[in-house]
Parts: C-alpha cells; structure tokens; sequence
C-alpha cells in the first residue's frame, strides 16, 4: 500500500500542484465527462474530491488509496461550505484496499436514520463527521479532565467491578460466581466505598474515570454503564470539593468549546424547589416561580384554598397560546399530579380567565403585581401541597421557558444543602436522599433523635448544568456514632449494617480522617458540550434504551454447560 502522505479534509489550496496519498473511504459518486468521475474520499478529517477513470470500479465506502496531484477547482466549481472545497485531487490512481458491501444506511450528515439500524451497524455509524466529532470531543473532555485533577494533586487510582453490593440506590448487576455457587458479585453502582477506605487508607486525593453500572430503566441521559469523574479527598470541607470539580469541569468545558466558564453560582436546594420547581433548574432562563400563597390566604375561591400556591408568568403567552393548548396544558399538570391549573390571559381590560370571577379585585391586582405582569403576558397558577406545586410548576416552566439544547450558553449550578432524606417509605422509614454515609447538616444532627427527619439538611450538594443534573457527592460521616444515629434513622440495625457495610465501618475503626468527594457523568457533561440531547450518540456503543445491543446481541442465553457450571437454572419467564 502506497503511505499516506496527508488526511482528506486537511488539504488547502496551498497545497496545490503536491503530490500526495491520502487513505480512506468512497463517498458519493458523480459522473463528470470525459471518462472521468468524481468520488469524494473521508477520512475521520472530513473529505476531499479526487478525479478518478470513470472506468474504475469504485463504490460507496470502499477502502481506498488515492495518489494524485493536487489543483486548484475550476472557477465556479468551488464549494465554500467545504473546507477541502477550492482544491481536488487531479490525475488520481487508485489502489483498492477493501470492497464493501452496500452501506446499510447512507452516511450523508442530513439523512435521519433509524436508531436500531444505526446502532446495528455502529462501525459503520461512526465513520459518520458527528460521531466522529462526538467521540474525539470526549476524549479532549477526559483528557481535560485528567489533566486538571493531577494539578491538583489528585492521584487516578484503579477500584475493583466484581464487589459486594454499594449504596446508592439503584437494582445492582449481578455476576455468578463459578467458585462459589450459589454466590454473587456486584457490579459497582459507583466506587462510593473504596474511594472512602482509599481516604483511610492516606491516599489524600484519589480520582478515576470510573464506570458505573445500574440497573435502571434507560432515558436519553440514563444508560446502564456510565463514566463518572469519581473524586474524593481528605481533611477537606464542601469548598475544596466545589473548587476541585469546578476546575475540572471548567478545564473539560474549554476543551470542548474554547471558552472557561467562569460562573459557579450556587442556590440552597429549598431557593431551587421555590424559584424553579426543581432540584436541577436550567437556569439559562429566567420564569421563575412565584410565590402567592400569603396573597391567596383568605381566598372564597376553593381550587385556591390550598398549602402552598405558586404562579409562572410567561411572557407574552396570552395571544400565542390558544385554548386547546391551554386545555392539553390544564391536562399535562393533572398527568404530573396537580389537581388543575389555572391560567389568566392578561389583557387590557384585566384578567381574562374562566376563573377570574372567583377572585376579589385585591387578588386578581395582587396576582399582577406580584407576577409583574404586563398586558399580552399567561399567567399560570397552581395550588397544592407545596411539593406538587413546585413539581407541576417546574415543569410547565420547562415546557413553555425550554431553549433547545444548543442554545443559551453553558449555565452551571452548585445546588447545596439538601435534605438528608428525600421521603418516608411505607412502613415510615426515611429513604436517603443520597447514600448513608452523608454527613448530615450539624445544626439539624439533633433532629435525628425523633425530631422532624424530613427537616434535616445535609452536607451534600449537586452539580447542574442547564437543567441536567451532572452529578453528587458530599462530606462524609466519618465518626461511628453519627454514622450509627444515620443508620438508626434509616431503619439499619446494628446487624444489617454489619452485614452490609461492615468492611467501611471496621475500616473506620482503625482512623479514618475526615473526607468529601463527588462524582459527575462524563455523558452528561459531554452530550451538553457537544450539543447532543441524547447521550447515546456520545457513547462509542451504547445500548437501546430497551437495554439490547443490536450490534452484539446481548443480553444473550448461555448454554446449559455455563448455566451447570454456576450453579443456576433457567425458570420460564413469569406469565
Ligand atoms: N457515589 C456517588 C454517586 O455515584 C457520588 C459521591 O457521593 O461521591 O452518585
């Protein structure tokens, strides 16, 4: 094989009159007269436009190499979208290296393809320009990342994927043991606990790109296997945390996009749920929620006689939306919980609202007023409980507010101080809001002892950005008896933390330094830089959110030798 000399897209009009090779696939094909064609050659640069014998047989993704002379177009033949687009390559021979079957979808950047076939074929997929744009943007990201994490001391260490069970709430993976029948590994849900006996163990600063398996179902940025930036340091607070991962992700960020973000704002998870409805608000725009529930403390009207009441004004909403849109809305909000939603156009004459006759003219004026509403505005109001009202609220405010995912800039959110349990289960035992080894706040330890368990905050916090929550950590418990007061709240008795957790708590026995970390999804973070609302198409070869792979075919039976062998039988599957 003659060598490659030069990469497709990378050749200029200086280079005219060079002769040079360049190694790649056929694109598309054009005749040009004169017993000549033309066929555009890629590589993962871009392409370049060769002039070929119409003779030759050349198709579509055939492997090729092409040695010629490269000329300036003619007039009018050069195409300024193409950064190879004022030269070809002239008076080519053509050395075939692989033929190829036709591709199973064309590889044209405008064409959509169904997803199923894309991943079917993924090798052929990812010699499109967007995967390969997607994929090189990572590795920078990764690279970025690496890079910021070791100047600040942090040491990339290697933890174990066959383990015992971790915390954080998800339906583990699970791998049979051959040696001990009848016995399972865990595939990590994250390092959480051997990034913690790395602290014990003096290591300081520890960081991996740590893949992440949970057993949950798939949405666009939810894949089974994930990568985390896993970090954790000791004799460190929540500010050291914010500054190591703010570096890094502001490091990641440049190296996509060229620019540093330098913004890092932060918001109590209560100012979050109250102003956006949201524990990860996109706050690349404004419609923040209102609060009205003092203006509707006495109200005659009954839909509004509730615990908490909150509008959103969206502005200039009343002519652009019509009533069937408001009614699909109204339907929307009790689909997300809410009993109903009330909507007022603003106009002229006042509020325009089949329930504007059950208002006083002190709440229909307090309702403007307080919603700073201006003639042409919507204002939509929700009275419930607050949770659902924040909840209903937060996502009309992304249906009506939501920027596409390329516009709007890069808006990143510390949100801090969450409640240390998110709800109560059935039998009236808190869920943790984050895995139980959170430090809770130290003014609400107190609460723990039968206090108001709902009420207590905890030292952990949350990186957003533009509505996606990136990721989570936190200052850890690292002395046994508030970790006992935590596992007691949680319904853990001595016994099931034993058995559960035994290795971190005997760890901690033999001193353990104080320590915070975090994590954050490589995905996320990669999908957002590089404009993409899925983050399969950041993933070399994801799954379908079904959880199959059509490339491989897994998940896939294993024959009854394997099945012997481990120790397990195959029961039908429940009718
Ligand atoms: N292990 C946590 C997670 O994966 C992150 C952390 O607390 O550091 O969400």
């Amino acid at each position: 094989m003659t060598s490659r000399t030069d990469y497709c897209g990378q050749l200029r009009a200086e280079d005219a009159d060079r002769q040079v090779t360049v190694c790649g696939w056929v694109g598309r094909r054009r005749e040009h007269g004169e017993h000549l064609a033309f066929i555009d050659v890629r590589d993962h640069t871009g392409l370049v436009q060769c002039v070929v014998d119409e003779k030759l047989d050349l198709r579509n993704e055939y492997v090729v190499a092409v040695t010629g002379t490269v000329r300036a177009r003619p007039e009018g033949t050069v195409n300024q979208d193409l950064p190879t687009g004022a030269i070809e390559i002239g008076e080519c021979q053509v050395e075939v290296l692989s033929v190829a079957e036709p591709p199973p979808f064309p590889l044209h950047e405008r064409t959509d393809v169904d997803e199923n076939i894309r991943l079917r074929h993924r090798y052929v997929d990812l010699r499109r320009p967007r995967m390969q744009r997607n994929l090189r943007l990572r590795a920078s990201v990764n690279s970025a990342i690496r890079t910021a994490m070791e100047e600040q001391g942090f040491v990339e260490i290697e933890t174990p994927v066959l383990i015992a069970s971790t915390p954080e709430g998800a339906r583990d993976f699970v791998v049979p043991s051959r040696m001990h029948p009848g016995n399972f590994y865990a595939l990590p849900q994250s390092p959480q606990l051997f990034k913690q006996l790395c602290m014990v163990g003096g290591v300081d600063r520890y960081y991996q790109l740590a893949r992440c398996l949970r057993d949950e179902d798939l949405r666009a940025d939810r894949q089974f296997e994930f990568v985390q930036l896993d970090a954790e340091a000791s004799f460190v607070d929540e500010e050291d945390v914010f500054e190591f991962i703010s570096h890094a992700v502001a490091a990641a960020t440049e190296a996509a996009t060229g620019e540093r973000p330098t913004e890092f704002p932060r918001i109590t998870w209560r100012d979050a749920m109250e102003l956006y409805g949201s524990d990860k608000p996109d706050t690349r725009f404004a419609m923040e929620l209102v609060e009205l529930t003092e203006l509707f403390a006495h109200t005659e009207f009954n839909a509004f006689k509730a615990d908490s009441v909150k509008g959103i004004r969206v502005p200039g909403g009343a002519e652009s939306t019509t009533r069937k849109r408001l009614d699909e809305l109204t339907e929307q909000a009790k689909r997300w919980g809410a009993k109903g939603l009330a909507w007022f156009r603003v106009e002229a004459a006042g509020l325009n609202s089949p329930v504007a006759k059950f208002l006083s003219q002190d709440e229909v004026s307090g309702l403007v007023a307080a919603t700073d509403a201006v003639e042409g505005d919507l204002l939509l109001v929700v009275a419930d409980s607050w949770h659902t009202t924040c909840h209903v609220l937060g996502l009309m405010r992304l249906e009506l507010g939501r920027p596409p995912v390329t516009e709007g800039g890069f808006h990143f959110l510390w949100v801090v101080e969450f409640p240390l349990f998110e709800a109560l289960d059935q039998a009236g035992d808190p869920i943790p809001a984050h895995h139980p080894f959170t430090m809770p706040h130290e003014d609400d330890i107190g609460l723990l002892d039968g206090g108001d368990l709902l009420a207590v905050r905890s030292r952990s916090y949350d990186l957003v950005l533009n509505g996606w929550e990136l990721g989570s950590g936190s200052v850890r418990i690292h002395r046994a008896e508030t970790q006992q007061k935590v596992f007691a709240a949680l319904g853990i008795d001595e016994a099931e933390a034993e058995a559960k957790f035994g290795f971190l708590l005997d760890a901690f026995r033999y001193g353990a330094p104080p320590h915070a970390g975090f994590a954050f999804g490589i995905d996320r973070l990669v999908a957002l830089l590089a404009g993409e609302e899925n983050i399969r198409e950041v993933i070399a070869f994801p799954k379908t959110q079904s959880g199959a792979d059509p490339l491989t075919n897994a998940p896939g039976p294993i024959d009854e030798g394997h099945l012997d062998e481990l120790g397990l039988r195959v029961l039908p599957p429940p009718s």
